[in-house]
């Protein structure tokens, strides 16, 4: 059965569509890339399927256009922000114990200052 592309009550779905307005670096028809509310590093940029995939578990074949895609945009984004090669993460929370809280696919980039490891 086909997924729903878009969910109503899904915050990054509005974002995605224009709806709720966000900081966007980069979009085209597979991804959008814009700036974390609440950052967490000089550079705090969420990038995501527009497709609604509510967590890393739902990814299916469907997905690997997409999802592949984020990763070459992540280190496009990362370049344009300066930080390719000073070193950047790229971090993807799936499930309450990683702490994601928002149920639609979303990869942090984050950099700018020295990140720990492991993280906590
Ligand atoms: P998670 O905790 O699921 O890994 O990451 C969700 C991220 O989304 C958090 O870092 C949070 O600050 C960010 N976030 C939540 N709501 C919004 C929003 O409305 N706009 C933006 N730009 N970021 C959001
Ligand atoms: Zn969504």
């Amino acid at each position: 059965m086909a997924r729903e592309e878009q969910s109503a009550e899904c915050i990054f779905c509005r974002i995605a569509s224009g709806e709720i307005p966000a900081t966007i670096v980069y979009q085209d028809e597979l991804v959008v890339a814009f700036r974390d509310v609440n950052p967490q590093a000089p550079t705090h940029v969420l990038v995501i399927p527009r497709e609604h995939v509510p967590s890393l578990n739902a990814v299916s074949e469907q997905d690997k256009d997409s999802i592949g895609h984020i990763v070459r945009v992540s280190a496009q984004i990362a370049e344009a922000e300066g930080c390719a090669d000073t070193g950047y993460r790229l971090v993807a929370n799936c499930g309450p114990e990683a702490g994601q809280s928002v149920d639609h696919v979303h990869f942090h980039l984050l950099a700018g200052r020295r990140l720990g490891w492991p993280p906590g």
